[in-house]
């Protein structure tokens, strides 16, 4: 980011992710997928990995809607320590499971850098979770791994801080990396953060780096979900990762803000035109 510029009202030292880095922007290629480039890309399913039959009925749902990437978490970052935790190894290895049956790659929060040699050998791309965003030693361990990596913006993250957390990776050599706009705590309660529409702009301005956005998590609305996937893409996303769980009412996480695979399905075929009319491309 450039220091002088008024947007970004915090002295930054960053000095891999600025956009002057890559003026004509990064692309994160992974298998066939590249997160970056003309096409919105679609990463969709559960919170949780919670059981085969949950997982491999969502994947193939969200692949006929035109997902590349299936989401799921196998290590759940719960505000209760009684919440359901996530299936752990077992999940990770339901996650393979689909991969294989449907070609889907798999996006996977890493929450320790304990667990990183694990996930690392079931996901095709790492998830930071919000509340990991400055979790620095994590950072520096993904920097050395050769792994995407999608970081989450942390709750209460400004955008400076959110672009040196993707410099701590980047500084360690690993280029690939998509930031994730996932909403931000502000003083509105009628919503579980307040997506932060402003970001988009934002970082495509200071970063060369690609830029999706979790409009699950940034509302805690299904029923906001659709639009604000919409907005997201109107602004400049490169990308959406979205949960979505074939009977939300009975998820074991984040059922509220699940959109079921018809709804999502609906949404994007929405969503096409509003692509079309950014000059992008949803297959
Ligand atoms: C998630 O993607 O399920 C998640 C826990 O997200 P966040 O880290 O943005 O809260
Ligand atoms: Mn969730």
């Amino acid at each position: 980011m450039d220091p002088s510029d008024p947007d970004i009202a915090v002295e930054s030292s960053a000095r891999l992710v600025p956009r002057p880095a890559h003026p004509e922007g990064s692309v994160v290629t992974v298998g066939h997928v590249s997160i970056g480039g003309r096409e919105v890309i679609l990463m969709a399913g559960p919170c949780a990995v919670e059981s085969e039959e949950q997982l491999l009925s969502t994947a193939r749902a969200v692949l006929r809607s035109g997902a590349k990437v299936l989401r799921g978490g196998a290590f759940k970052p719960r505000t209760s320590p009684y919440s359901f935790q996530g299936l752990h190894e077992e999940g990770l290895r339901l996650l393979a499971q689909a991969r294989r049956e449907t070609g889907l790659l798999i996006v996977t929060e890493v929450m320790d850098a304990r667990h990183l040699d694990l996930v690392s050998r079931h996901a095709d791309i790492l998830q930071v979770g919000s509340r990991n965003m400055q979790n620095f030693t994590l950072l520096e361990e993904i920097g050395k791994a050769r792994m995407p990596v999608v970081l989450k913006r942390g709750m209460s993250s400004t955008i400076a801080e959110f672009l040196l957390a993707a410099e701590y990776i980047l500084k360690g050599g690993n280029t690939e990396v998509v930031l994730c706009e996932r909403g931000i705590r502000t003083f509105e309660t009628s919503t579980r953060n307040t997506l932060d529409l402003n970001a988009i702009p934002m970082l495509k301005r200071h970063t060369h780096l690609p830029v999706i956005v979790d409009p699950s998590h940034g509302t805690g609305h299904a029923w906001m979900v659709p639009q604000l996937s919409k907005a997201s893409v109107a602004a400049g996303a490169d990308g959406l990762l979205v949960e979505v769980h074939c009977h939300p009412e009975a998820a074991l996480s984040d059922g509220e803000q699940s959109l079921d695979p018809e709804r999502f399905d609906l949404m994007v075929r929405e969503l096409r035109a509003v692509a079309l009319a950014v000059d992008r491309e949803l297959p």
